[in-house]
C-alpha cells in the first residue's frame, strides 16, 4: 500500500507551494503534486506585483488579508533565502497609479482618502511631483496615487522558494503527476487517485488555481468561479525608465532587474485557451505607449499568458469543504494569488491544525456559498 502523508496538497502553482512550505516547517508529512511543472502556470505568467494598495479599493476583509500577506514579505525574503538559497527579488520601491482624466483623478482620491482612515500611506501627486519622481511619464497624465509600501517580486523565484524550503523541511514533491480524482468515502476525503496511482492522507488540499473548480464539482460543491486570461509582454531598454511600478487604468509597468520592464495585462474571461493574440499585445503596447512614450524605442524580448481563478464574489476562498471537513480549498485568487501567497499558507496551515484564525478571515470560508453546495 502507498505511503500515507497527513495532507496532500494538489497543485504546485506558488499557493499549493506555499502551503506546502508552511505546513512543512510544523512538522506535518506532506506530499505535493503537479501535473506538469511547479510554478507552470498563473503563477509564472504574473508580474509579482504585491499591489494591496493598488488592487484593492475597498475597505474590507480582502484589503486586510492583503495588507497581512504584503507585511510578511520583509521578512520572508530572507527565512526564504536561508532555506532554500533562492533570493525572491524583492523591490520596495513603491507604485504610482496614474489619473489620466478626471473621472480617474476623483476615484484615486477617494481611495487615498479610504486608505489614509486606516492607517495606510498614500498620497496624490500632482502631474510636477509626478514628473520630478519618474522623468518619463506622459505630461499628459493629471496626477497620481503615490504608493510606497506596494513593492513586487519575482513570481517564480517565490513559487520554487517556498517549494524547496518546504523540501528542505521534509515535504515531498512530485512533478508531472496529475490527480484525476479525490477518494471518499462517507465524509471523508481519504486521499487521490492519481496518473501514478492512489495517495493517500489525513487532510487534502485543492490549490490547482483555475483548475479547482473541475475536482471541487466531483464532491458535490459547484463553485462560481471562472477562468481569466492575461497576456503580458516584456521589453529590455538600454536605461531604466522607470523606477516605481506605473499602473492605470487599462495596463501596467513593473521595472525588473536588467533594464526590463513587464508589461500587462489583458483580461479575458471564460477561456482556458493560453494563445497570445496580435490583439492583446497590439492593445497593451498602444497603452503602455500613451502613459510611457519612450517605451516605443525598446527592444521587444517576449510574451507569454497565464490563466487567473476568478470567483463569483472576487474573493478567494480559504477554507474547508462544507461536507468534507478534511478538504480544504486554496483557490480564486484572481489577480493577486502573489501578494496572497504567504498569507494563504498561514491560514491553511491554521485550518488544519485547528487553531484560531482572525475574525475578518471568515469572509473567505466556503460556507458563504451555501446555496452552491448540493450537499451529499
Ligand atoms: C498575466 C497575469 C499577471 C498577474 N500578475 C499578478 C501580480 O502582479 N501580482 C499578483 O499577486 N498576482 C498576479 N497574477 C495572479 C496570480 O498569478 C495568480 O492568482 C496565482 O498565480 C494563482 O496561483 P495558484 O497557485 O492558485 O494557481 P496556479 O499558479 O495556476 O497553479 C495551479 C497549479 O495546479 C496544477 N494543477 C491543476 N490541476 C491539477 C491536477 N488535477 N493535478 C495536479 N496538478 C494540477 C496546475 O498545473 C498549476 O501548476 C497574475 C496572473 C496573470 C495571469
Amino acid at each position: 500500500m502507498n505511503k500515507s502523508y497527513d495532507v496532500i496538497i494538489i497543485g504546485g502553482g506558488v499557493n499549493g507551494c506555499s502551503i506546502a512550505y508552511y505546513l512543512a516547517l510544523e512538522g506535518r508529512s506532506v506530499l505535493l503534486l503537479e501535473r506538469e511543472k511547479l510554478a507552470c502556470k498563473a503563477s509564472s505568467a504574473a508580474a509579482g506585483m504585491l499591489g494591496a494598495q493598488v488592487e484593492v479599493t475597498e475597505e474590507g476583509a480582502l484589503f486586510d488579508l492583503a495588507k497581512e500577506s504584503r507585511g510578511m514579505f520583509p521578512s520572508l525574503q530572507y527565512e526564504l533565502k536561508e532555506h532554500s538559497g533562492i533570493d525572491i527579488e524583492l523591490v520596495q520601491k513603491g507604485m504610482l497609479k496614474l489619473a489620466m482624466n478626471d473621472e480617474e483623478a476623483g476615484h484615486l482620491k477617494r481611495t487615498i482618502s479610504f486608505q489614509q482612515k486606516l492607517g495606510e500611506r498614500a498620497e496624490w501627486l500632482a502631474r510636477e511631483q509626478v514628473a520630478e519622481r519618474e522623468g518619463q511619464l506622459s505630461d499628459s497624465l493629471l496626477g497620481a496615487m503615490d504608493i510606497p509600501m506596494d513593492g513586487h517580486v519575482n513570481p517564480e523565484r517565490l513559487t520554487h522558494a517556498f517549494a524547496n524550503s518546504a523540501v528542505k523541511h521534509g515535504a515531498e514533491v512530485k512533478e508531472y503527476v496529475e490527480v484525476y480524482s479525490l477518494l471518499r468515502e462517507k465524509k471523508t476525503v481519504k486521499g487521490v487517485e492519481t496518473s501514478i496511482g492512489m495517495f493517500y492522507g489525513e487532510h487534502v488540499v485543492v490549490a490547482a488555481g483555475a483548475w479547482s473548480k473541475r475536482l471541487l464539482s466531483e464532491c458535490g460543491v459547484t463553485v462560481p468561479a471562472y477562468p481569466v486570461k492575461g497576456e503580458c509582454f516584456s521589453v529590455i531598454t538600454d536605461r531604466p525608465l522607470l523606477s516605481s511600478t506605473i499602473f492605470s487604468e487599462s495596463c501596467y509597468l513593473v521595472p525588473k532587474s536588467g533594464n526590463r520592464l513587464v508589461i500587462g495585462a489583458t483580461m479575458i474571461p471564460d477561456t482556458f485557451s493560453e494563445n497570445v493574440t496580435v490583439g492583446g499585445l497590439y492593445q497593451l503596447m498602444e497603452e503602455a505607449a500613451r502613459v510611457l512614450p519612450a517605451v516605443k524605442y525598446a527592444t521587444f524580448e517576449r510574451f507569454w499568458s497565464g490563466i487567473r481563478p476568478q470567483t463569483g464574489d472576487g474573493h478567494p476562498y480559504l477554507g474547508q469543504h462544507p461536507t468534507y471537513k478534511n478538504l480544504v480549498i486554496a483557490t480564486g485568487h484572481y489577480r493577486n494569488g502573489i501578494l496572497l501567497s504567504p498569507i494563504t499558507g498561514k491560514l491553511v496551515t491554521k485550518i488544519i491544525q485547528d487553531d484560531p484564525i482572525p475574525v475578518y478571515m471568515e469572509a473567505f470560508k466556503l460556507d458563504r456559498l451555501k446555496e452552491y453546495a448540493r450537499g451529499e
